[in-house]
């Protein structure tokens, strides 16, 4: 960047350079002081939004406090998140406690969610570690193979975690990992192959090293494209393990579990009368997860289990106001940020809600369906000299939706 001697203007707000102290370039652009300190002031308001607790006390939370911040982000999900809360408290105890050779081992508490596609379970994940200011890594266990096919490496979550540590390796030993779709990788069990099974149970034997605690070489550029590199220990007894999928049809094994039936009729299960058959997934137990076809020796090694609800259109409704970092404010905090004030009516939303479950894009479509009915704004208001003000109303976002491509809206979730 070079202070701009010729005349020009500011790139964000226009102001002429005479009018600014001054006006600093970037290779196609400028931006005067009363930018930069506007760009400042924002940039250390998301930084406080995100980071509200300071991490020395964040350890020390007690899981009330823990799940109080996840309110903030996550909607909903009650059980999901105290278990969660509990969950970690009790593994930074155990961390803790490490030191005291004559104590009882307490183990590790690592987690496995259970609940459909879009539901949270990412975002209960990330929001702990974003309050614990730790490192995160999402892993998907579909691409994960056994050394030696093709495929990745389960070594290569932790080059995931080692990168989002900045290559500091204590931090990276005290990180959290998600790893996605672990339903995916379920042994087949009405396929008891003679070959190898090499996208399910050998991987799943991969994962449990990795699960109980060892010190592994990793490759810090990951993969097998860079043989020279020099292999770093990293070992994963304080990573904490939380683990996702959808695990479609566990509701069946559930419900043949309990001996109901999940049609709804005829059953002969204990507190028969107590069963909520349209939310069976609130019973879910370990052994539904063996059922599935996840070994013995993993489900042992995840201990803390919960489940996600679906969402309904209330929920919808409120992800889009209520966290801390609802899409509704995101928008309107970047159409401020070109001084035009953005406004959704109540029924506008309800429209957005409605079609997103319509067409089953589920939480995740929200932000399609409003980068749609706001791109035409986005493109044209900032060039606008006049327009301050946008009120989307159900027929606004109407119109614009009309336009868009269903195709477009189902690839973008
Ligand atoms: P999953 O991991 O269950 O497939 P994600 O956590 O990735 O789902 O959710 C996708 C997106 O949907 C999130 O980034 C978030 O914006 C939104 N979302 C999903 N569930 C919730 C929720 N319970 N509260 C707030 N936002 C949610």
């Amino acid at each position: 960047m070079a202070k701009r001697k010729e005349k020009g203007h500011c790139s964000f707000c226009g102001r002429p350079e005479p009018e600014t102290s001054i006006l600093v370039s970037g290779i196609d652009s400028q931006i005067c002081n009363f930018c930069i300190e506007q760009a400042n002031l924002i940039l250390k308001e998301e930084v406080s939004e995100s980071f509200d607790i300071p991490k020395e006390q964040a350890t020390l939370l007690k899981p009330i406090e823990i799940k109080s911040f996840l309110d903030k982000y996550v909607i909903g999900q009650e059980n999901a998140k105290k278990v969660l809360s509990v969950a970690v408290y009790n593994h930074y105890k155990r961390i803790a406690q490490e030191n005291d050779v004559n104590d009882v081992e307490i183990e590790k508490s690592n987690i496995i969610l259970v609940g459909e596609t879009g539901t949270g379970k990412t975002l209960l994940a990330q929001t702990i570690s974003r309050m614990l200011h730790v490192p995160f890594a999402i892993a998907d266990a579909t691409v994960l193979t056994e050394a030696g096919y093709v495929g990745e490496d389960v070594e290569s979550i932790l080059t995931r975690l080692l990168q989002a540590a900045d290559y500091n390796v204590a931090a990276a030993e005290k990180g959290i990992i998600f790893i996605d779709e672990i339903d995916k990788i379920a042994r087949k069990s009405d396929n008891p192959s003679i070959t190898r099974d090499v996208s399910g149970e050998g991987v799943q034997q991969a994962l449990l090293k990795l699960l109980e605690g060892t010190a592994v070489n990793v490759a810090p550029q990951g993969g097998r494209k860079h043989p020279e590199q020099k292999m770093i220990s990293v070992n994963t007894k304080n990573i904490l393990f939380v683990a996702g999928g959808a695990f479609n049809g566990i509701d069946r094994l559930i419900a043949s579990r309990l001996r109901t039936n999940v049609v709804g009729y005829s059953f002969s299960g204990l507190n028969d009368e107590n069963i909520d058959r349209k939310h069976l997934l609130q019973y879910i137990a370990p052994s539904d997860l063996k059922k599935f076809g996840l070994i013995p020796e993993i489900v042992g090694r995840l201990p803390v289990l919960s489940y996600l609800e679906p969402l309904d259109k209330a929920a919808l409704k409120r992800i889009l106001t209520e966290p801390k970092n609802a899409l509704t404010k995101q928008f309107e905090k970047l159409f401020g940020m070109d001084d035009i004030e953005l406004k959704f009516d109540d029924d506008a939303l309800d429209f957005i809600v409605d079609k997103s479950t319509e067409f089953k894009l589920g939480a995740r479509g929200l932000r399609s369906l409003i980068e749609t009915i706001l791109v035409d704004a986005m493109f044209e208001l900032p060039s606008k000299k006049r327009t301050k003000k946008l009120h989307v109303t159900r027929e606004y976002a109407e119109s614009k939706f009309g336009k868009a491509s269903l195709a477009k809206l189902r690839a973008a979730v």
